[in-house]
């Protein structure tokens, strides 16, 4: 092995290597621990949470299909913590798929299913949750779990021998330092680490958006005044929308802190979030919008007389760069059809992700979870929710610790060696299709 340990000494070593500390490799890292897996977590920023903190992304969905939760495990588990710490809201389950007059009450919560074409569209089980508890929770979780954490940490290079990835090389403040592994989760979002270790990908892009919050805002005001004066709301967001250059139909959210709210926009195209000199353009493009509408909602939208910009993202949000080609790619009709595989080992709202879709070609014991994973560019539009790339980060470090243990490559534990881990862990990976899924017999070589 050739790991230059003058520019780059080992600083730690672990059976699991998980890079990325966003939803996917928070989840991947405990999966992992509890498991009995020695693992380190590598993250380039000072805290944890990847776009549900930093990015502000501040709602989980995509976690039930109709009333039936199908994401389940460790994302549970943020919810109830979040819950108990006060940060976390969402509709019961008489409020879900119930009434139109539920719109009313929890629409502005972002808990509506926006895959049906229904006018009001129904109530369902989506989270809003607040970004700092979010990493206090990712903190508490890496810790009881026995997690070894490396923060500041900048993955640039995988250490690889024959093929086989043998851990990583960071940049940090104390120089380049190298974390070795048994087996490497790449959870960076932009497959960092299966790009430059010789896995098959492809390059696309998709909205970049810098979110922002919004203090000092009479929400009860401005309710009352969109329930009395729907056309002119229609009309002032109208003109937000263009200001911003595209949002969400509603472009601004309850949080739960009072008068405080999220607004997910402005959406800007034609940004690649893995070129450093386009986010920089993107930055302060969306910092101007952002800046006139604040000024323009004052003027012009009861409620908001007296809001201010309480603060903008960190992190621009990126849903899309590169996303792995692996030993199998998911394609839009898998998931329109709800394609059941038979190496399902976790599920996003109505449809099921194989294994094989986080296992690289051209790298050996290597593994990858979140939205990078192997989809087409228009399935990972549709599939790329914070929930599903929790399960599927899950889903990686079971699969991981089970290999770790066994002595044995990833490419070999079977599936349903996770599935069943995964059933332990309280997920759900999706082995029993339910009735709305189309089969696929095939099964994996
Ligand atoms: C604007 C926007 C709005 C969205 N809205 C919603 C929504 O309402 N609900 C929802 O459920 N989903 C939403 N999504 C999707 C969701 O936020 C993401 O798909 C999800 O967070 C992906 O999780 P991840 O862990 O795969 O990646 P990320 O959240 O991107 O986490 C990746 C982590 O890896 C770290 N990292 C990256 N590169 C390196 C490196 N080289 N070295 C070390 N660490 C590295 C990052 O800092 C980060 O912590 C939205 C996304 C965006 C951008």
């Amino acid at each position: 092995m050739v790991v230059d340990e003058v520019r780059a000494p080992v600083v730690d070593r672990a059976d699991v290597v998980v890079v990325g500390g966003g939803p996917a490799g928070v989840s991947a890292a405990v999966a992992a621990a509890r498991r009995g897996a020695s693992v380190t977590l590598l993250e380039r920023y000072a805290a944890l949470g990847g776009l549900a903190s930093g990015g502000m992304v501040l709602v989980l969905d995509d976690m039930c299909n109709g009333a039936e939760v199908t994401v389940r495990g460790i994302v549970s588990e943020y919810v109830d913590r979040l819950a108990a710490l006060g940060l976390a809201v969402y509709p019961p389950e008489a409020d879900r798929y119930a009434s139109p007059e539920t719109w009313a009450r929890w629409a502005r919560w972002g808990a509506y299913d926006f895959h049906t074409h229904t006018n009001p569209k129904p109530i369902c089980y989506a989270v809003a949750f607040d970004p700092d508890g979010w990493k206090r929770v990712s903190n508490d979780l890496v810790r009881e779990n026995g997690v070894r954490l490396r923060l500041h940490s900048w993955f640039s290079r995988p250490v690889l021998e024959d093929g086989t990835i043998k851990g990583v090389v960071c940049e940090t403040k104390a120089g380049p330092q190298a974390v070795l592994g048994d087996i490497v989760i790449d959870t960076t979002g932009d497959i960092d680490v299966a790009s430059r270790s010789g896995a098959e990908f492809v390059h696309d892009r998709y909205l970049v958006t810098l979110v922002f919050r919004l203090g000092g805002v009479d929400t009860e005001t401005a309710d009352r005044f969109e329930l009395e004066h729907p056309r002119e709301v229609r009309a002032i967001n109208r003109k937000v929308k263009r200001m911003l250059g595209g949002a969400w139909e509603l472009w601004w959210l309850k949080t739960p802190l009072p008068g405080v709210v999220w607004c997910n926009c402005p959406h800007l195209t034609g940004f690649d979030g893995a070129d450093p000199e386009s986010l920089t353009d993107a930055e302060f493009e969306a910092r101007g919008r952002i800046a006139s509408v604040v000024e323009y909602v004052r003027e012009v939208l009861p409620g908001f007389e007296r809001c201010y910009v309480v603060d903008v993202a960190e992190q621009i949000g990126v849903r899309q760069t590169r996303l792995l080609r692996g030993e199998y790619v998911v394609t839009k009709d898998d998931l329109v059809t709800r394609r059941h595989f038979p190496d399902a080992v976790c599920r996003g709202r109505d449809y099921y992700t194989p294994y094989r879709a986080l296992l690289p070609t051209g790298v050996e014991q290597l593994l990858v979870a979140g939205r990078h994973y192997s989809a087409t560019p228009d399935a990972q539009r549709m599939s790329r929710e914070i929930p599903p790339c929790m399960a599927m980060g899950q889903a990686a470090g079971v699969a991981a610790a089970i290999a770790a243990d066994a002595g044995t490559t990833v490419r070999e534990v079977p599936a349903p060696r996770i599935q069943k881990a995964m059933h332990e862990q309280g997920a759900d990976p999706g082995d029993v299709p339910s009735a709305n899924a189309t089969v696929d017999e095939e099964v994996p070589a």
